[in-house]
């Protein structure tokens, strides 16, 4: 096996396509190498060679033999030598993995200084200070990230020097200055290892090798590999590079860049950069950076040098890159480059953008596109009608509004969260070790950092809201869980908002409302519907949701509840009345009211999808969820008695009280020990025939009606909870003779189906007796889930979170279809229902019609639709084009 391959100086073996072994780091380099693009020369220890030495538990000699076989052609490649006195090659050892990888080991920079070494840099450059500079970087950042000795210390050491010598910036400090930090630096690792600094280049080396390999399975790098369902045996690479040198001085620098500006999209070079730093000075926020385009003043030939080579490389990788720079005394070097990380908004605006230059095809730009973007773009903003309190001001690093209680650190956030609080992460900077932290909050907030800062580019990675670099506010050194900000005092546990799209911080919980989708996402969507095959309906039970459906781009209602229409304020009273009825014709009388009302609901919503297929369902709940509870009737009883409470017009005590004691009566009777699985669905159409017999008439009187008037209707009529094929027979009778009879009365014949849904496993696995009833299917999945776990949803969160926890489940079935088991039953279904009725339609509501996965699972099981709320319509139409890409 090769375990080591060369970048740079013309001895490039790799290729971006070989990220899998290279990491994308090392890939890309090597790829940049190969257009010809300034890299300083290194080699890259593959994953592979990571890997083996996990399972080996350390390097092989075989692979240490290949490493020395490596730094010596790099030695010849640059004419230094590992170590040398004279002349030394120094070098950054730098981790890398399949793809970028927050807690993976941080660089360490300018490896191979020693105390000898260090004096032959100074006289070959003639530049001490930069010489001495690189030797105390190097030995804090080895100690911190290959010895594990806090960096704080180190810093301050340096602070504490600055301070000594009266100077405020780094690159102020004298020769005499960092010579004393060395030492000090120095004797910091002697107490706290109880050896002395390494001094043999060799074993520095190695060590840091060794260190990278070990941080794949660091603590951090396992978090993070958890939430981003990453394998643990991809392993990581390492690069091993020659060092260029941005803390030359005035003529030297280094930064970070975007080819495109990921927040907003706009094809505009985005970054900083800062002049005379090193590494990793721009992201650490020690200094504040300079904004990119400052730099073609400072140093114009290299600036131009390096939008020349973005170019090249946006046009190479047909991709917006996020790139690393340095610049060695006028001359520009590239450090890495990859696909940047970019918010949704950027995401979309990019893809549409690139599609319109010609870079990428449609196809690209849908799959350039996650649904979690998507979804990101559909989260909330603050509602702009109302006055925003703003205290302090940060950089708006990534877009959306957040609402939570302030907590300082990411296990508070995790513990707070735990208990279903929403929080808000304030932090001086984040680090690797936050993203715990971050990701269970709502936003998150830091006092320090630019636009490409850790919380930055992490909350943009996540589609977090995320306010950085808020100068304003001071967090209090101590314990003692504050934010200042002028003369506020905000503790831990208050509620703030941030909004990441302005970089606002605002005092209290501001109301927030849903965005509008913009001219870009509307074109990527239409692009997806150009490929999807899956259809895509809303639920949506009154006009208002059905409209807000057709907008985000429905092609019908795959759901309508007609429960809710009977909820409101007006109709509950009738609603009771029916359903204490003790008699059919009193039952009947209360149902008569119910009509009219019921019509004009169908009404509105069939007037509103024109002519688009509207599934409306059956009542479905058990009837006591219609009713008021035992005790608020007896507590009411008690108020009418003591006179607190009026009664109603007209009516004596004794009359009221009898009416109430009776209501009371009837809930009792009413009451049900299992209600999810009890007097509901289809069964309540059985024992109760004259409450669907109102509600077809309603229906099939509306479509009438707007018939009449010339607008298509095509009503779907649904029978839930079906799960014997008599249940839908007998129902689907009752509705054919009334609609029959009510477009018999109306002279209009309306071409209407009747399906059911399949929610049960009994349905199911006799599908094919179902299908041959029924016009169409609509797997329920919620209830489908909670009969065949035999889960209560209701009363899920005291298992699911542990179950989830202890990896039992992988995730909540209700949120993402259980494939292997209700997901299975789903594919009986089909296979029967298909079997006694080929072109029988099909489709999903319920939560899961709007979860990526589930989707893409409807989408391979054959099913014709997915339907859900409508603000997860376009994230279905994204996910559906893409799964048949
Ligand atoms: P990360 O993955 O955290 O970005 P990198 O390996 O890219 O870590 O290193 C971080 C920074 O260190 C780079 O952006 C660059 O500024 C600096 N760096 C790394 N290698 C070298 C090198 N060979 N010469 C000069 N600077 C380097
Ligand atoms: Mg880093
Ligand atoms: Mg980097």
């Amino acid at each position: 096996v090769k375990y080591t391959y060369m970048f740079g100086a013309g001895q490039t073996e790799g290729k971006s396509d070989m990220k899998n072994l290279l990491g994308g780091k090392g890939a890309n380099l090597a790829e940049m190498a190969n257009l010809n693009i300034p890299v300083p020369p290194g080699f890259t220890i593959t994953t592979e060679a990571c890997t083996h030495y996990l399972a080996n538990k350390g390097l092989t000699d075989e692979m240490q033999t290949e490493i020395l076989a490596a730094v010596e052609k790099l030695e010849n490649a640059t004419g230094k030598k590992l170590g040398d006195n004279a002349d030394p090659l120094l070098v950054s050892v730098r981790s890398g993995a399949r793809i970028s990888m927050p807690g993976m080991m941080d660089t360490v920079l300018n490896l191979g200084l020693n105390d000898t070494s260090v004096e032959g840099l100074s006289s070959k450059t003639e530049n001490p200070r930069f010489a001495y500079d690189c030797y105390r970087r190097f030995i804090s950042m080895f100690s911190d990230v290959v010895l594990n000795i806090e960096f704080s210390k180190f810093e301050k050491a340096l602070e504490a020097q600055k301070k000594k010598s009266g100077i405020e910036s780094d690159t102020n400090l004298s020769v005499d200055d960092l010579k004393e930090i060395i030492a000090v630096s120095k004797k910091i690792v002697k107490d706290e290892k109880g050896f002395d600094f390494p001094q043999n280049p060799q074993e520095q080396l190695f060590m840091a090798i060794n260190a990278v390999f070990d941080s794949w399975n660091s603590q951090r790098a396992i978090t993070y590999r958890k939430i981003n369902n990453i394998p643990g045996d991809w392993g990581t690479a390492v690069n091993v590079q020659s060092m260029v040198y941005g803390n030359m001085g005035e003529m030297s620098g280094t930064g970070v860049a975007f080819t495109r500006n990921p927040s907003t999209g706009e094809n505009k070079f985005f970054g900083e950069y800062l002049i005379n730093a090193q590494g990793e000075d721009v992201v650490a926020g020690i200094r504040t950076p300079s904004e990119i385009s400052t730099l073609e003043a400072k140093i114009p030939d290299a600036y131009k040098q390096l939008i020349d080579i973005c170019q090249t490389l946006e046009k190479h990788f047909k991709d917006m890159q996020d790139i690393e720079f340095t610049i060695e005394e006028g001359c520009l070097y590239m450090l890495q480059t990859r696909s940047g990380k970019r918010t949704a908004k950027s995401a979309t605006t990019i893809a549409v953008e690139m599609v319109e230059e010609g870079l990428i095809d449609k196809k690209t730009a849908v799959m350039r596109v996650t649904p979690a973007q998507i979804d990101q773009l559909l989260h909330p903003m603050i509602d702009p009608k109302c006055e925003q309190k703003v205290i302090a001001k940060g950089l708006p690093a990534s877009p959306g509004a957040a609402v939570g209680k302030v907590v300082f650190t990411p296990e508070d956030a995790e513990e707070m969260v735990e208990k279903g609080e929403k929080v808000i992460l304030v932090r001086t900077e984040t680090s690797p070790e936050d993203i715990g932290g971050m990701y269970v909050a709502e936003g998150v907030l830091t006092v320090r950092g630019g636009m490409t800062s850790h919380a930055a580019v992490v909350g943009r990675g996540m589609g977090k809201p995320c306010v950085v670099g808020c100068g304003d506010i001071t967090i209090s050194e101590s314990e003692d869980k504050k934010f200042y900000v002028g003369d506020l005092t905000i503790s831990e546990h208050d509620y703030i908002t941030i909004d990441g799209s302005t970089g606002s911080v605002i005092l209290g919980q501001m109301p927030l409302i849903p965005p509008e989708i913009n001219e870009d996402i509307g074109m990527l969507l239409d692009w997806a519907d150009e490929f999807r095959t899956l259809g895509v309906r809303a639920n949506a039970d009154n006009p208002e949701d059905a409209i807000k459906a057709l907008e985000l781009g429905a092609e019908g209602i795959g759901l309508c509840r007609t429960e809710h229409m009977f909820f409101e304020d007006d109709r509950i009273p009738v609603v009771r009345s029916m359903i204490l009825s003790e008699t059919k014709a009193e039952r009947e009388k209360y149902l008569a009211e119910l009509l009219p009302m019921q019509r004009k609901d169908f009404t509105e919503i069939l007037r509103v999808m024109q002519g688009k297929p509207v599934t409306i369902r059956y009542l479905d709940p058990p009837l006591h969820e219609f009713l008021p509870k035992v005790f608020e009737l007896k507590s009411h009883l008690e108020d009418l008695k003591n006179g607190s409470a009026a009664l109603p017009q007209g009516i004596t005590l004794e009359e009221e009280t009898e009416r109430i004691e009776k209501m009371i009566d009837r809930v009792v009777n009413l009451h049900e020990l299992n209600p999810m699985l009890g007097h509901r669905g289809c069964r309540l159409g059985i024992t109760y025939p004259e409450i669907y017999n109102m509600q077809t008439r309603a229906i099939i009187e509306a479509a009438c009606s707007l018939h009449k008037e010339g607008i298509v209707v095509k009503p779907e009529l649904m029978i839930p909870l079906v799960g014997h094929v008599r249940e839908l027979e007998i129902t689907k009778k009752d509705v054919d003779e009334t609609a029959q009879k009510v477009m018999d009365e109306c002279g209009v014949q309306i071409e209407y189906t009747v399906g059911t849904m399949i929610e049960l496993p009994r349905a199911t696995m006799t599908a094919d007796q179902i299908a041959r009833k029924a016009d169409f299917f609509s797997f329920g999945t919620n209830d489908l889930t909670q009969t065949t776990f035999g889960f209560s949803r209701d009363d899920v969160a005291k298992f699911i979170p542990l179950y989830i926890e202890e990896g039992i489940l992988p995730v909540d079935p209700f949120v993402a279809i259980d494939q292997e088991g209700v997901g299975e039953l789903m594919k009986i279904g089909v296979k029967k229902g298909k079997s006694a009725k080929p072109d029988l339609k099909m489709g999903i509501c319920g939560e899961h019609g709007g979860e990526p996965s589930s989707i893409r699972f409807a989408y391979s099981i054959g099913l014709n639709y997915v339907s859900c709320s409508p603000y997860r319509v376009p994230i279905a139409r994204l996910t559906a084009a893409q799964a048949s890409i």
